[in-house]
């Protein structure tokens, strides 16, 4: 079951989250009142709503997980989402990463390759009342041409290379953060669309994601 009243205590620990975040080298205010202000124990099942604030990743269902808050936090920051820009989401999982792009303002389009997990959200209503997401089950890989260009693209799973066809999607001047390597570790990269043509590669931390698949999962 789902829980969906935020208490005092919650709101409680989840600060003590935000201030860890920020011990930890996550310094953009918007980004750390965004995660100030999701309820992330909403995305869980409330077995877990006493750790739901520990900055851990958790079991979502389909051998899936919701990301460290810190993998969150960082992915967020390096995107540097905010209002009115256009984002594509690769990865939607419990969507909490997706409301949090929204409460920063952006359009976000998120996508996801299992059906279970995308119907999940779906069913979820309190999801569904939040503005600025909208939500598309297909293969990440190919992206979604029919609305790109997007200002900013983020993979929240693990890609093998950078996916060529989400380049494409890239408007020119915005840029992807995505976690690039096939073994269990990968290295954080931001590829930029330069306005001159052609792509800037910088590369950031490492991080260990579920890998990025490709074709959709129905069942
Ligand atoms: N952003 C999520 C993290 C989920 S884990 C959150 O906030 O909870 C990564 C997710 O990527 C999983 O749900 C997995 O099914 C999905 N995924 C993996 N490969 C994909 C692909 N090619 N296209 C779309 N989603 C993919």
């Amino acid at each position: 079951m789902r829980p969906t009243i935020d208490t005092y205590r919650h709101q409680g620990l989840r600060k003590k989250l935000v201030d860890s975040l920020r011990t930890k080298g996550i310094n953009d205010e918007a980004v750390l009142t965004a995660l100030g202000a999701v309820p992330r124990h909403f995305f869980l099942d409330s077995a877990f709503d006493e750790i739901a604030y520990e900055d851990r990743a958790f079991p979502i269902g389909q051998g899936q997980t919701i990301s460290h808050p810190y993998t969150v936090a960082y992915q967020t920051q390096l995107l540097g989402a905010g209002r009115f820009l256009k984002v594509l989401e690769v990865g939607t999982g419990s969507a909490y990463q997706a409301v949090v792009l929204a409460r920063l303002g952006a359009q976000v389009y998120t996508i996801e390759r299992q059906k279970t997990l995308f119907d999940g959200n779906r069913g979820f209503t309190w999801l569904q009342e939040q503005p600025g997401i909208k939500f598309f089950y297909g293969d990440g890989f190919a992206g979604l041409p029919t609305y790109a260009p997007f200002d900013r693209i983020l993979i929240t799973a693990a890609a093998p290379s950078v996916p060529d066809k989400l380049l494409e999607q890239l408007r020119p001047g915005g840029w992807m953060v995505v976690p690039v390597g096939e073994s269990e570790v990968q290295q954080m990269k931001k590829i930029v669309r330069l306005t001159e043509g052609g792509f800037a590669e910088e590369v950031y931390d490492s991080f260990s994601f579920v890998p990025m698949l490709s074709g959709k999962k129905a069942d």
